[in-house]
């Protein structure tokens, strides 16, 4: 099917154009630079930017795919979790369009999104598969028994999620927002065995309580302690070390945790998606310890591993091939909307 995916949880406006699981378009506006002298993303801000980009940013798709709306088979929306306002606007637009161009809605999730993403890239996803869901709100464990709507939780953070520690630590390093890509960058110069900093929830206790479960708050602030400290003591702060030993810390329990959630469950197939799957070290890490344990690792390209509208595309593709009847047009934005609902 030739599916028009949309995207609008968070400061991405994505649109996406897929046939099949063939790529046909990838447009995206992003209010990101609006948002960078916050610190944070705006919700306000990001509304009225997806309101003003939404048009120009499917006309833009539409473009580059050389296809017409009339074309389209399906129009693919994140219903949640994100933003309310910036969920909202997503949501309007496709009921608008499929509307007024006939066309079935497909009310989908975009988390299960950020892990669809990958099947663009390397096919099929050999079910069950495990899938480690790391970004700016979440960092999960999920065994994926089918893409379409077998997705269970075996666990996720108590506290920050992956890309919000990534964003607190070069904020506290003095690195613009969203500050993951910058301490990516400033690691590759750094000695991750610099510092060791604390690897959360990974204590005998822990790993029968909480054997799937993440924290990275206590490794947030020993990073914030051990800045303070140099800082008192008048010495210089190593940001590239800093850098290296944090990423190290979090990329060395995301990747012990999956790969024993694999070998536990007898899963042959890793992926991993959501923004901080664009880390360099985490793809390094993750690439060794899959090979020695004999498991198959999926990560999609970097570009696809951040918000998307390619990746509702693909998962609204998925949907669409197996047979799933289309949304109401009466469905709401869900910002708080779990994994376990891949569609509405
Ligand atoms: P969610 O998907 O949970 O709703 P989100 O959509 O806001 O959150 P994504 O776009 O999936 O988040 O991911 C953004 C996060 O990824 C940010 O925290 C950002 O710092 C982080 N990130 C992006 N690139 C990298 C990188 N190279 N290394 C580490 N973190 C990164
Ligand atoms: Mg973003
Ligand atoms: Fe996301």
């Amino acid at each position: 099917p030739l599916v028009l995916g949309i995207e609008t949880s968070c400061d991405e406006t994505g649109v996406g154009i897929v046939r099949g699981q063939t790529l046909l378009a990838d447009a995206i506006a992003s209010s990101v630079d609006s948002h960078a002298r916050f610190g944070g993303v705006v919700p306000e801000v990001a509304s009225r930017a997806h309101l003003e980009a939404m048009v120009p940013t499917i006309h833009r798709a539409l473009d580059t795919a050389g296809v017409r709306l009339s074309d389209v088979d399906a129009i693919a929306v994140t219903a949640g979790p994100g933003l309310a306002g910036a969920l909202l606007v997503g949501v309007a637009a496709a009921k608008a369009y499929s509307l007024a161009a006939g066309k079935p809605l497909y009310g989908v999730n975009h988390l299960a999104a950020h892990v669809a993403v990958d099947t663009l890239e390397h096919g099929p996803l050999p079910e069950p598969a495990m899938a480690l869901l790391v970004s700016g709100g979440h960092s999960s464990l999920l065994r994926v028994d089918d893409l379409t709507g077998d997705v269970r939780t075996l666990g996720s953070t108590m506290d920050d999620a992956a890309g919000e520690a990534f964003d607190k630590v070069a904020r506290l390093l003095g690195l613009p927002f969203p500050g993951g890509p910058h301490i990516d960058r400033r690691a590759r110069d750094g000695n991750p065995e610099a510092i060791t900093f604390p690897r959360g929830l990974t204590g005998p206790r822990d790993l029968i309580d909480h054997p799937y479960d993440f924290s990275f708050s206590g490794l947030k602030t020993a990073v914030a302690r051990w800045v303070e400290a140099k800082e008192r003591a008048g010495e210089p702060v190593p940001i590239a070390d800093v850098a290296a030993s944090f990423q190290e810390a979090v990329t060395d329990v995301l990747t012990r945790k999956a790969i024993a959630a694999c070998t536990a469950a007898g899963i042959e197939t890793l992926v991993i998606g959501g923004g901080v799957a664009a880390n360099s070290r985490l793809r390094q890490l993750a690439e060794q310890r899959a090979t020695k344990a004999g498991i198959r690792l999926r990560v999609p390209r970097p570009g696809l591993c951040t918000d998307n509208g390619a990746m509702v595309a693909a998962l609204g593709s998925h949907l669409v091939a197996a047979g799933l009847p289309p949304s109401d047009l009466a469905i709401a934005a869900n910002s708080s909307m779990p994994v376990e609902l891949v569609r509405v």
